[in-house]
């Protein structure tokens, strides 16, 4: 029986969160992360080990805390806790093989299959008694309200706190101040249940460390306006991952430390490696069970994707001087808070700044948040005179993909950035 194997018989026919700590945990890490074409370098293992080691960490228990993928997970490192966020595990799981069976462990309890997978993929891993229980839920109402459902139905599996932000539509001086009063209220409640007081000096550390993300993402982005570019856009998606994980901790810093460094030392000695035709700007998620349609894209078409928009840096420093308000314009300043106008106008930004030849929408079944939004985001892409894609399909449920379907669907697409 090889790993992968061995990893699922561990998962699947024995549940115990203790066993899934080791083989597993880091098959599932590193076929998530995907040993990738330019940055199976050091970047990637960094990645790879860093995930892996935090989730050997969290399944010892007595120090994590289960989070959303908003949560402002600087609070949980100031407490010296670990953060697991949990809708990326329905992303691990399907690229491990195993989504199927989380999602049809929530069927079997009626749960509308219509309900992002993300979160039925989570909540069948809980039902199943996979995880480890933490000492208390942190959860943000973005990206979406799906969140509030799920993290109460958890918070009710695992007998623990939910501590929930709910964050206001936005960004006038009363919905900064509504946000802030619920992180300082959250952060009251998690010194009561840790009898601990929240130290200002780890404090200022984490938003240091935060900062520093934020300023080293920034100076990505930007290195990735280069042409032609230096890395493929499947390799960056996941770095969302590493801002639910690690934002806060001196672990994420020196992932996207490394990361820089390798884009830096390849625009130097000019890099050969990407073969790129057009520019895409991915939006949204993408199917995490096979990578046939980024491969498909980007190695076959040489239709690099240069940017994603949930990459995009969120320019708000946090400010230990007044770290509740702080947290709060970061949480109200994120593209899915607020009007649409805030995406849209992101989504027009990056067109302009990264010489985007087209569009691509991934509409994930179940996320109402980002589909709901198409009919605007065709719309201002047609503005800039350039393609816009929509593929729909699940993310993390593999039973009605088709590849032979977005074949067409790309080629098409494909041949019209090619006409223009
Ligand atoms: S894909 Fe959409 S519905 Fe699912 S977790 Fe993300 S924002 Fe929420």
């Amino acid at each position: 029986m090889g790993l992968k194997e061995k990893a699922k018989d561990i998962l699947l026919n024995r549940p115990d969160p203790k066993k899934i700590s080791r083989g597993a945990l880091v098959t599932m890490l590193q076929t998530f992360l995907q040993p990738a074409r330019c940055f199976g370098t050091r970047s990637e293992k960094r990645f790879s080990l860093a995930a892996y080691r935090h989730g050997s960490k969290f399944f010892k228990g007595g120090r994590s805390v289960f989070t959303s993928l908003f949560t402002p997970v600087e609070i949980i490192y100031a407490f010296e806790l670990l953060p697991f966020p949990l809708e990326p595990l329905g992303a691990l799981a399907a690229s491990f093989g195993i989504s199927t069976q989380l999602l049809q462990e929530t069927e079997k309890r009626w749960l509308s299959s219509d309900f992002c997978s993300f979160h039925r993929a989570f909540l069948g891993a809980c039902t199943l008694g996979l995880l480890p229980r933490p000492l208390f839920l942190m959860a943000t109402s973005h990206a979406c309200d799906g969140t509030m459902k799920s993290f109460s139905h958890v918070a009710h599996l695992v007998s623990k706190p939910l501590f929930f932000i709910d964050v206001p539509y936005g960004d006038q001086r009363e919905a900064v101040e509504y946000a802030a009063v619920q992180v300082q209220e959250s952060v009251s409640e998690i010194e009561s249940i840790t009898g601990r007081k929240l130290r200002e000096d780890l404090l200022a550390k984490s938003f240091g460390y935060s900062n520093k993300m934020t300023a080293l993402l920034s100076k990505m982005q930007d290195a990735r306006k280069a042409s032609p570019p230096v890395v493929y856009g499947s390799e960056t998606l996941n770095l969302l991952m590493v801002w639910a994980m690690f934002a806060g901790s001196r672990v994420g810093v020196r992932i996207l430390e490394s990361y820089n460094n390798e884009i830096e030392a390849r625009l130097k000695r000019g890099f050969q490696g990407v073969a790129a035709g057009k520019r895409v700007l991915w939006l949204h998620l993408r199917p995490y069970f096979s990578g046939s349609i980024m491969s498909m894209l980007e190695e076959e078409f040489r239709a690099v994707i240069v940017a994603e928009e949930v990459n995009t840096p969120v320019e708000e420093y946090l400010d230990v001087s007044n770290p509740w308000e702080s947290i709060a314009r970061k949480l109200l300043s994120r593209i899915w808070s607020g009007s649409i106008e805030n995406r849209l106008k992101n989504i027009g930004r990056i067109i302009e700044s990264h010489g985007i030849d087209g569009v691509v929408h991934f509409s994930h079944w179940g996320c109402r948040q980002s589909n709901g939004a198409v009919r605007m985001i065709r719309d201002t892409v047609a503005g800039y005179g350039i393609p816009f894609i929509e593929l729909d399909g699940d993310c993390v449920d593999p039973r009605n993909y088709s590849e032979g379907q977005y074949r067409t669907r790309i080629e098409a697409f494909f041949e019209i950035m090619e006409r223009r």
